[in-house]
């Protein structure tokens, strides 16, 4: 379960229109809940205080591939712990494209038990937004799976 303050929400899904038809990419900073994230149960929930909007240096491919700058991250990182804030998902939007996520969005998702939210944004306007959480333990078992998300 993702919780997500309404402002922030709203703030994710406007970025993907404002890049429209490029997509835009982000992190979301926040808690871990912490609770039943034992082996073999489903991790515990998190709770985003915080987006951070991040640009898209896929400049070969900016339709319909996203990345976001390893140098970003690390100060994204920094400045989250800094206020008592960690990574716990990244956004990014599929311009005329559904809210599913992609063989390549699970090939270039690294950070176990945290939220991948994908937005379709259908003609410059956002639409479905979903959230899928990724869960295994290392690169070949991983896998996206659905993730309940609470707009709070
Ligand atoms: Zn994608």
């Amino acid at each position: 379960m993702l919780k997500i303050p309404q402002p922030a929400y709203v703030s994710l899904r406007q970025y993907g229109e404002e890049t429209y038809p490029d997509e835009c990419c982000g992190a979301l900073l926040g808690q871990f809940d912490d609770n039943g994230s034992e082996a073999g149960s489903e991790a515990g929930s998190k709770t985003v205080t915080r987006i951070v909007r991040c640009g898209n240096t896929r400049a070969d491919s900016p339709h319909n591939r996203y990345h976001i700058d390893p140098r970003d991250l690390i100060r994204i990182q920094r400045e989250g712990r800094e206020r008592g804030e960690e990574i716990v998902g990244f956004y990014h939007s599929h311009p005329d494209h559904p809210a599913e996520w992609s063989p390549t969005d699970l090939e270039e998702a690294h950070w176990f038990g945290c939220s991948y939210v994908i937005t379709s944004v259908e003609k410059g306007v956002a639409t479905i937004t979903n959230s899928f959480e990724l869960a295994g333990t290392d690169e070949d078992d991983k896998k996206f799976v659905d993730e309940k998300m609470e707009v709070v």
